[in-house]
């Protein structure tokens, strides 16, 4: 059956090996399966993202031989899009807008006595501004106080959500663990989360290959395609790529990069080939050659 993939990198910085990975994962079973390989640019987060490395990243996936199939979606061109979903939910009563500032958040938390974190690593947000009377937050909105969007876990949780990962089978979510999530943030019109399955739905993947990192993530997706009725594509995990210390690669790890490689004289073939005894690996269904 040919499947459609993606590569979803965010421009904030240059590619190194682990995104290469991760690229030549999803490409391989496109490719493999006759199906669509799709590259998607993440810059919906302005004050991260640059417009170099979004074309540098179309370059050295070009350099690697990693071709994808067109159009490259640039999510800063849709926000429309995701404005629309936000409004639905919004209708829905599923969102609250929330004032709180990162520090007020973690000023209430450290006041309790446990201070929980969502699967994601972010604190978990204590409901303070789900506890706003109608008019307390009223005032604050025609005060112009800015917020971000939140949306309301109590009120959109739905029973027994699952997805199917490769290799594993069907895995059951619990998105109540990321508690009241920021689907709209201050400074950014969108949430990583809501674009990232938004566009999954729109660009009709039928199977996600991305890091084990967002394997958390995949429980709060699950419950934005069940509230929106998007379809749920099938998921492949892949593991991380570590440095000699066991350490997550980083774009901060210049030697790593795919353009210090380039530069140092390593061939698109050398990467490939050990990108390639890699794959095998990291679904555990071969031992390493
Ligand atoms: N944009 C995300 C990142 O660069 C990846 C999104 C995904 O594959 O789901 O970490």
């Amino acid at each position: 059956m040919s499947v459609t993939t993606r590569f979803a990198p965010s421009p904030t910085g240059h590619l190194h090996l682990g995104h290469a990975f991760s690229a030549f994962n999803g490409w391989k079973r496109a490719r493999d399966s006759d199906g669509r390989f799709l590259l998607r640019l993440e810059d919906i987060d302005p004050t991260r993202c640059r417009p170099e490395f979004a074309e540098g990243i179309q370059e050295d996936l070009a350099w690697l031989g990693l071709d994808w199939d067109n159009p490259v979606r640039v999510q800063s061109r849709h926000l429309a899009e995701y404005q629309t979903v936000l409004d639905r939910l919004a209708r829905e009563g599923l969102l609250y807008p929330c004032f709180c500032t990162r520090s007020d958040v973690i000023r209430e938390l450290s006041a309790s006595a446990a201070a929980p974190h969502a699967p994601d690593g972010a604190p978990l947000y204590p409901g303070t501004c789900r506890r706003l009377s109608p008019g307390e937050r009223a005032d604050r909105l025609a005060a112009g106080e800015r917020f971000a969007l939140r949306l309301d876990m109590r009120a959109a949780l739905r029973p027994r959500l699952f997805y199917e990962e490769e290799a594993e089978g069907r895995i059951v979510c619990h998105p109540e663990a990321f508690g009241d999530v920021v689907l709209a943030r201050k400074d950014a019109p969108a949430s990583y989360h809501l674009c990232v399955t938004h566009d999954d739905a729109s660009q009709g993947i039928t199977l996600v290959t991305r890091g084990d990192d967002l394997r958390p993530s995949t429980d709060l997706h699950r419950l934005l395609q069940a509230l929106m009725g998007w379809p749920v594509p099938a998921y492949a995990h892949h593991r991380l790529i570590v440095d000699a210390d066991g350490k997550r690669l980083a774009k901060r790890d210049r030697a790593m990069t795919l353009r210090d490689m380039r530069e140092r004289g390593v061939s698109p073939q050398e990467i490939i080939d050990r990108l390639s005894r890699m794959e095998a690996f990291a679904h555990g269904r071969h031992a390493r050659t």
